[in-house]
């Protein structure tokens, strides 16, 4: 009927894995991070799933957030890049938004709009990421600043960790990043935020009022070393498709564009409806592991546009309409990634619109 090729988005384990994430700190809350079309998961059914639970959710940006309204959702939206023009200042505010305000020029912005209802402002601190946010000694005049607004309601203060997720920081690490944070905040009687899913799992003095757990939502974890609570987590998206062709390739013949595999001794060839115009990465090295019939074999030669091709040699009842699994409940996919020199969180995310979403719960 159609081609085989699909995302199946298991929603239960997004909220099993949500209510795993609010069990590490029940004395705080988490927004649900769905930026990114919800890491490429579908953004509308995930936080349709997730609305019965989360008090509210984070996205990049207003078309974000824009997107959760149109959809019906009416919890708060926390926007984590803040706003790119004074434009969208009215609507936060209308909508229910909540921005992060990360340079000076923006408080101004702020105090020159009027709003219908004050608006909640999430500061952010740049305590070494150095990407973006407020340099430690400049916090205390922007909340300063910020209080006096009639404008502002209340004031969250927000940081974000360079190395969360290895054991030993190659550079600035969680507690220098938390410290510079807590002597920002000497005198301001602030809610404070500053666990994403690395940080809420491995770091228990990240655990603070809100936290922003976003890839372990979707069961893959950030953590590059065994962890208790990463075994606990559900993966969330299955990617999968089906043998199309089989034939056997001699010893000494190529497979595929630039003949990168050569057989050496006879060799049954899958080709299979997935390529990198999916989003399968065509970084993909020689011997990326994947599932056939709930048997873990390889991919052979390189990734084409609509296609690949894996190993069915010592794959059992190898045939035509077989069940191919790249990652999900039977791969994790931080193992393909590191084939790909990437990570999961590019694996899903680069999942392409030609993939069909099938929704599951349970
Ligand atoms: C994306 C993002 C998160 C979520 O990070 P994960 O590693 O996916 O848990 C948290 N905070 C900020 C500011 C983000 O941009």
């Amino acid at each position: 009927m159609s081609r085989p090729a699909q995302a199946r988005i298991h929603l239960d384990h997004i909220v099993a894995n949500y209510q795993l994430a609010c069990s590490l700190h029940p004395a705080g809350q988490a927004l649900a991070v769905v930026k990114a079309d919800a890491y490429g998961h579908g953004v509308v059914r995930v936080a349709q799933a997730l609305a019965p639970y989360a008090p509210a959710f984070a996205v990049a940006c207003i078309e974000e957030a824009l997107e959760l309204r149109a959809a019906g959702l009416t919890q708060p939206v926390l926007l984590l890049e803040g706003f790119f023009s004074n434009d969208e200042l009215p609507v936060i505010a209308e909508q229910n938004f909540w921005t992060a305000i990360h340079r000076p020029d923006q408080i101004s912005a702020v105090a020159e709009t009027c709003f219908s209802r004050p608006l909640n402002i999430w500061l952010k601190v740049d305590t070494g990421m150095h990407r973006l946010g407020f340099a430690l000694e400049e916090v205390a005049g922007a909340c300063q600043q910020l209080l006096a607004l009639p404008q502002v309601g209340r004031v969250t203060l927000m940081t974000h960790f360079a190395n969360a997720d290895c054991l030993v920081a190659p550079g600035v690490d969680v507690s220098t990043q938390l410290a510079g944070l807590a002597a920002a905040r000497q005198g301001l009687d602030l809610d404070i935020s500053v666990a994403n899913s690395a940080a809420l799992m491995a770091h228990p003095a990240a655990r603070q009022q809100w936290q922003r757990p976003g890839i372990m939502l979707y069961g893959s974890s950030p953590l590059a070393f065994p962890d208790e609570v990463a075994q606990q987590l559900q993966p969330a998206m299955s990617l999968v498709s089906e043998v199309i062709a089989t034939r056997w390739v001699p010893i000494g013949e190529s497979v595929g564009y630039g003949s990168r595999f050569v057989a050496n001794k006879p060799t049954l060839v899958g080709t299979v409806a997935m390529g990198y115009a999916d989003g399968y990465p065509r970084q993909a090295r020689e011997g990326t592991p994947l599932m056939v019939n709930g048997q873990r074999t390889r991919l052979l030669g390189r990734v084409s546009m609509d296609m690949l091709t894996v190993d069915l040699t010592e794959v059992a009842a190898a045939a035509l309409g077989n069940p191919v699994e790249f990652w999900g409940l039977q791969l994790d996919a931080n193992e393909v990634a590191a084939c790909c020199d990437t990570i999961s969180y590019h694996l899903f995310t680069g999942i392409t619109r030609r993939v069909p979403r099938l929704y599951l719960t349970r």
